[in-house]
């Protein structure tokens, strides 16, 4: 699927290339829910870095979060005019990039099933909405994105 996104003022637009498209795995963790989650989670895509191309990088600017041991490898992307999250890179995966669902303009699939991660980290307030077949972590997941892209049948054939 070709996605196409952009932060909300409109000084960065990109565009990618994703096998595994669906917005379907929630983060609650503190990064996500201060950076990008009001409403106390985010939700991280995939696509791949090669087809990656950006308008207006000149106005993007990166946050590498704090950690207890240091900082975080991964480097979120955001608009420095506006603030809006736009994706994430992290160097151990350099073949792959994540864009916020929130910054694609694009009309993504609907997900199937949601993955719920980091529950551990959330909130009180947060009252996750979880269906039936919703798989739930503390932590991290115990599936990639494509391997749940493949388990659910969404993974599209394009894919190689
Ligand atoms: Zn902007
Ligand atoms: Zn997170």
């Amino acid at each position: 699927m070709h996605l196409e996104g952009s932060c909300h003022c409109g000084a960065v637009r990109f565009s990618c290339d994703s096998p595994h498209p669906v917005p379907y795995q929630r983060c609650y963790c503190s990064i996500c829910r201060k950076t990008a989650g009001s409403g106390g989670y985010a939700i991280n895509i995939m696509g791949r870095a090669e087809t990656l191309e950006i308008e207006g990088a000149e106005n993007l600017s990166t946050y590498q979060a704090k950690m207890e041991d240091g900082v975080s490898q991964a480097e979120r992307r955001f608009c420095r005019l506006c603030g809006s999250h736009l994706w994430l890179f992290d160097s151990r995966w350099p073949e792959l990039i994540h864009p916020q669902a929130s910054a694609i303009d694009t009309e993504l699939p609907k997900p199937p099933q949601k993955t719920h991660i980091m529950l551990g980290s959330k909130p009180g307030w947060i009252v996750p909405d979880i269906g039936p077949n919703d798989k739930t972590f503390d932590g991290y997941p115990d599936e990639s994105i494509a391997d749940w892209h493949h388990r659910t049948g969404t993974a599209e054939e394009s894919e190689n």
